[in-house]
């Protein structure tokens, strides 16, 4: 079984980034992400310290802004960053305040500053197959593919979960890169069987080790989205002990899609630094 391991995968692409943040620090120019963070949600918190710190290596500038949950002063600080020339990418990071949708959200980033994918204008553009910039998520999915030399082309991808920030996304970047793509959800039926036929799995569910070595054909490769915090400390929607016996290659969680996500955000922003 060949492990695909996202912190070195992590690695590689900061060094491009690093490129192209000493580049644009020649050209005059700063990359700068702004990371909303509308409230005190302890995990949430937690990812956008992984950000910082992430961003920090790399030298793409972060500044976070934590608010307190108030809605009104959530929008008026994304509509203040959208309009601000210095930022280049902008994220909002989940959870959002009660009655608040992503939708509504996502809405107001500019196309051009959304490095995580969250306008509908980005998804809609993904699904079409015109430049944009997909959830960082469902990028690291095929980013780890390719780096990991897994052939996409022809083969039959199970994506678990069709949530509009992993599911669905992985699942039209895996179809333009000629996947044959099945999409499976809570109200799936024979999900065994369905995953069972997969030669590539992407388990997005936020399940805890859901995905048991059952639902696995030998030889397939298996992409864990999940990150479950238990008693037992971060697990993904795979159980990996028992499905490494069977997969040809698997991400470990954590260390897998997480570190490979952060990098391609940064990835993003320089590129938005440099539009
Ligand atoms: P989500 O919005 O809750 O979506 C979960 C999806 O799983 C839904 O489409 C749901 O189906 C489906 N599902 C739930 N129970 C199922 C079942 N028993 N059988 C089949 N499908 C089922 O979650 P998400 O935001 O996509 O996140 C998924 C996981 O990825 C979570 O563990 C999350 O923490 C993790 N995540 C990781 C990263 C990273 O960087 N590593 C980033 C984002 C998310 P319905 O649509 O029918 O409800």
């Amino acid at each position: 079984m060949k492990l695909l391991d996202g912190r070195s995968m992590a690695a590689e692409i900061g060094r491009g980034v690093v490129d192209d943040v000493e580049r644009l620090r020649e050209a005059g120019r700063v990359p700068t992400l702004a990371v909303v963070l509308p409230g005190t949600d302890a995990a949430a918190r937690s990812y956008v310290g992984v950000i910082e710190r992430g961003a920090a290596k790399v030298g793409v500038h972060c500044v976070v802004h934590e608010l307190s949950g108030d809605t009104a002063e959530l929008v008026a600080t994304v509509d203040r960053l959208a309009a601000d020339d210095e930022v280049h990418g902008l994220m909002v990071q989940t959870p959002l305040p009660p009655g608040v949708s992503a939708t509504d959200i996502g809405t107001r980033i500019p196309p051009h500053k959304d490095v995580d994918g969250m306008n509908p204008l980005s998804l809609g553009r993904l699904a079409l197959g015109l430049p944009c910039f997909a959830p960082a998520t469902a990028a690291a999915v095929l980013e780890i593919l390719h780096r990991g030399d897994i052939k996409i082309a022809g083969i039959h991808a199970v994506v678990i979960g069709r949530s509009p920030v992993v599911g669905k996304p992985a699942s039209l970047l895996l179809l333009a890169e000629d996947a044959t793509v099945t999409i499976c959800h809570s109200r799936t039926t024979d999900l065994v069987s369905i995953v069972h036929e997969a030669d590539v799995v992407v388990a997005a569910v936020g399940r805890p080790k859901m995905i048991g070595k059952g639902f696995i054909r030998p030889g397939a490769v298996v992409i864990d989205v999940g990150t479950n915090v238990t008693e037992s400390g971060l697990v993904g929607d795979v159980d990996a002990d028992a499905v490494a016996s069977v997969a040809g290659a698997l991400t470990p969680v954590p260390g897998g899609v997480g570190p490979v996500t952060t990098m391609l955000l940064l990835r993003n922003t320089t590129s938005a630094a440099a539009l």
